[in-house]
């Protein structure tokens, strides 16, 4: 039977880790798998995807969810990391994913650092069978985190690829947004 998982959570959560974990574990079982990455995410690099504690595993980067179809050759386990970057499309590639009888595992960042749902990560936990939510630790109290906090000032727009340069994970009170967007 086909499956959708879903690991949600800010940045430094462990998404990345947790995605490499499932699909190590995969492999373990003999299971084919096969992992997808955006381009707009090349912050360590083009072919593999890799977690902040530097765990790794080779990838195929590409440009829209339109290219995992065509791409999957004989694998019976999807990874997708990232897929707060993906436009509505990826919706309907992963419920044909599984209804081919995949598992799908997605990670994404849930929120955008003002707080709003980022992309599709809503969509995608709606249609998901299973959703794990994971926390960072908040870098100015200790406490769980929830959000990916935005050191800087936002520029242009929501979106802006980095890392603990500029963005540290935070509670809900340690990020003060009181309800508004940043
Ligand atoms: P994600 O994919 O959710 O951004 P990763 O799997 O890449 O997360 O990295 C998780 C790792 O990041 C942790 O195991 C830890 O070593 C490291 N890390 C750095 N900052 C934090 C933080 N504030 N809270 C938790 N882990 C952190
Ligand atoms: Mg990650
Ligand atoms: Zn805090």
């Amino acid at each position: 039977m086909g499956k959708v998982e879903v690991i949600a959570g800010s940045m430094f959560s462990g998404k990345t880790e947790e995605l490499i974990r499932r699909l190590t574990r995969a492999e373990i079982a003999k299971q084919k798998v096969v992992v997808f990455k955006p381009a707009i995410d090349n912050r360590y690099s083009d072919h593999h995807i890799v977690s902040h504690d530097i765990s790794k595993m080779p990838c195929m980067t590409i440009n829209t969810a339109d290219e995992i179809l065509p791409n999957i050759g004989k694998a019976t386990v999807i990874g997708i990391d990232e897929a707060q970057f993906f436009d509505e499309s990826i919706i309907n590639v992963v419920n044909q994913l599984a209804e081919r009888g995949k598992r799908v595992i997605l990670a994404g960042c849930e929120m955008y650092s003002s707080g709003e749902p980022f992309g599709q990560m809503g969509a995608l936990m709606c249609i998901a069978e299973e959703v794990t939510k994971l926390r960072a630790v908040c870098m100015v109290c200790g406490e769980e985190a929830y959000i990916s906090y935005r050191k800087e000032r936002p520029q242009n727009g929501n979106i802006l690829i980095g890392n603990s340069d500029i963005y540290e994970a935070r509670c809900r009170k340690c990020a003060h947004l009181n309800g508004k967007s940043q």
